[in-house]
This record gives C-alpha cells, sequence and structure tokens, in this order.
C-alpha cells in the first residue's frame, strides 16, 4: 500500500569519522589517537531519523556517493522505514564530517560537503513534487533550498543552521525557522542589516523581532535552558507573542545531534496535528532523552514510551 508522507526531509547525509585522542594535534603536528569510530550524521539524515522515530511517515531526499560510506549514511533511515528512493547516487564521494575530540571532549571538525553539494535546485527539480510538510537546513546549496521551498505543499520547518544567505522572500516562508540564539541573531542580521543588537541575552526580543521581519513563527532553542516559541499574537495589533519552554532536567553526557532530534521530532509532531507549542513540548522531551546518550542518531529514542 502507498503510504502517504508526513514529512519531507531535503539535506545533507554524511558520514561522521571521530577519532578519540588526548589532545588535538596542533598545526603540522602528528599525534596518535586511541580509536576512533564511523558513525551516520549531517543535519538532513539526524532529523529525518529523528522524524521517522518520532513517528511521522518520513522521505528524505539527498544524495551521497558511490563508495562504501554511502550504506553507513543511509543505514540506520532504512531501518527505521524513511522513503530513500530520492537520494540519488552522485560522483562525488558521501559527505564526511572529520572530527577530532581530546580527553577534555574538546573537539575540531573538517565537515567535506562531497555529495551533498550536488543537491542543486536543478536536482531538486529534477526530483518532483514534495509531500507533506518541507524540513530544510543550511548544509545543501541555497539553490537547491529554495527550489525545495518552491515545491513544497504544506508548511515548512526551516532550521537554518549553518546560516547561509537566503534572500527575504524565502526566509520569510520559514514556518517556523527553527534556530539557537547565535543563529537567530544573524539571520536577524540578514534581515534587517541597521538593527542595532546591542542586547545580548535577550533572546525573547530577539524572536519578537524576526517576527516582527515578518517570519510567521519562530522556535530559538536554547540548550538545557529549553527554547523560546515565537508567533503573531491573534489580536488586531498582530504583534508578536513568545512563550518560553524550559528543557526537562536531565544529566546531559553528550549534547551532539540534540538540534536535529529537536527540529525533526517537532516537524513530525506539527504533521500530526499539534500547534507550535505542543510541538516544541514534544520536542525537547524527545531532544533531552538525546543527550543523556552517547553520539547522534545512537542517541535518538528508538521507542517513545519514556515521552
Ligand atoms: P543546537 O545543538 O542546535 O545548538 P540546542 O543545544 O539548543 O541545539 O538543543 C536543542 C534542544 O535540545 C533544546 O531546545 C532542548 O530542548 C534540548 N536540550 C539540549 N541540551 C539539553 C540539556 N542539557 N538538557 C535538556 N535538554 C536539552
Amino acid at each position: 500500500m502507498q503510504q502517504h508522507i508526513q514529512v519531507t526531509i531535503v539535506g545533507s547525509s554524511n558520514v561522521d569519522i571521530t577519532a578519540l585522542m588526548a589532545r588535538l594535534p596542533g598545526p603540522g603536528e602528528t599525534v596518535l589517537a586511541d580509536s576512533y569510530q564511523l558513525s551516520p550524521g549531517g543535519k538532513g539524515a539526524n532529523q529525518a531519523l529523528a522524524a521517522a522515530l518520532a513517528g511521522a511517515i518520513t522521505e528524505f531526499i539527498g544524495a551521497v556517493g558511490n563508495d562504501s560510506h554511502a550504506g553507513i549514511a543511509l543505514g540506520q533511515l532504512e531501518e527505521a522505514g524513511v522513503k530513500l528512493d530520492r537520494v540519488t547516487r552522485a560522483s562525488e564521494p558521501t559527505g564526511v564530517a572529520i572530527i577530532q575530540v581530546d580527553s577534555a571532549a574538546e573537539n575540531s571538525i573538517a565537515v567535506v560537503s562531497g555529495a551533498n553539494s550536488t543537491v542543486t535546485g536543478e536536482a531538486v527539480q529534477a526530483a518532483g513534487s514534495i509531500e507533506g510538510i518541507l524540513v530544510l537546513q543550511g548544509e545543501i546549496p541555497a539553490s537547491g533550498i529554495k527550489a525545495a521551498m518552491d515545491a513544497a505543499t504544506d508548511r515548512i520547518v526551516l532550521n537554518l543552521a549553518p546560516v547561509i544567505e537566503l534572500d527575504r522572500e524565502y526566509l520569510l516562508k520559514a514556518n517556523p525557522l527553527v534556530v539557537n540564539e547565535h543563529e537567530a541573531e544573524a539571520v536577524l542580521q540578514q534581515l534587517n542589516p541597521q538593527l542595532n543588537l546591542e542586547f545580548a541575552g535577550k533572546y525573547e526580543r530577539l524572536a519578537g523581532l524576526l517576527v516582527d521581519e515578518g517570519i510567521d513563527s519562530v522556535v530559538i532553542t536554547l540548550g538545557a535552558n529549553g527554547c523560546l516559541v515565537a508567533d503573531r499574537a491573534p489580536l488586531e495589533n498582530g504583534g508578536a507573542q513568545v512563550r518560553a519552554l524550559p528543557a526537562v532536567k536531565v544529566k546531559a553526557v553528550d549534547t551532539t545531534g540534540a538540534g536535529d532530534a529537536f527540529t525533526g521530532a517537532l516537524a513530525a509532531r506539527l504533521a500530526n496535528g499539534d500547534d507550535l507549542a505542543q510541538a516544541a513540548e514534544f520536542a525537547g522531551k524527545f531532544a533531552a532523552l538525546t543527550v543523556q546518550a552517547h553520539g547522534a542518531q545512537a542517541s535518538y529514542p528508538r521507542s517513545l514510551q519514556n515521552l
């Protein structure tokens, strides 16, 4: 039976190559590392897995290489039942993040986009129609993001991480824009370079100003401090309303991929009919489970019993 897709993610998939070592090498230096591991990553793939595990019928559209990393990049998605028919095989290698971590958990990361750079406007157009809620991040070319937005038929969740330049008309299609506090500031600067941002720490104002610029709704994630949800108040004045949702108090051991877990789970709940604040509350609980285990995709809950 053909299943009706509820969430489509157009984005990146990578293999994370993580080496653990006592201390990071300086320029020109070689250090012996203790161990390494290969694990699936990339914001798009992480969010697709989170959306599927949070209960949405999910499709992932992206690109991998014709290499042995492709299977690692997509393995968890396949296992979770994410539709992968429109993931293309590029002549570029599967994207990789080369991560060095020292004993104090300090890291340095180099990302090679590889096949993800082929998810261009042309490629996304060729993929055809997009079903359900569309989820996007900043790890594919801007042309691919714009083409996906043009093809969207439902609301668009834009997690602009990393922040890349998008035309104003495309930024305003986000509903919600999901960003952390640093990204929120960078997006506001894009929309209104004249604004004086001398109110660091006042994230409620930041969220409200993004809505005032014309974005229908905004979620700013604040790590262990939870998140802010902003949208337009249903009053005649139409000003922004901002609500703070505290995080669940947990002992965090590794926050890698927590933001992606949050965004994927948020989209899944929106697709199932929650309003934005309800969806953000669920996403916060889902993300709080992931910070209590190591890794990105490996830490995502395989059962929703504890939610
Ligand atoms: P990013 O990694 O994109 O900066 P955040 O660190 O803001 O994302 O985390 C996203 C969400 O994950 C937060 O809004 C919160 O709900 C949850 N979260 C992150 N860190 C913690 C933590 N230490 N305790 C509980 N929840 C957390």
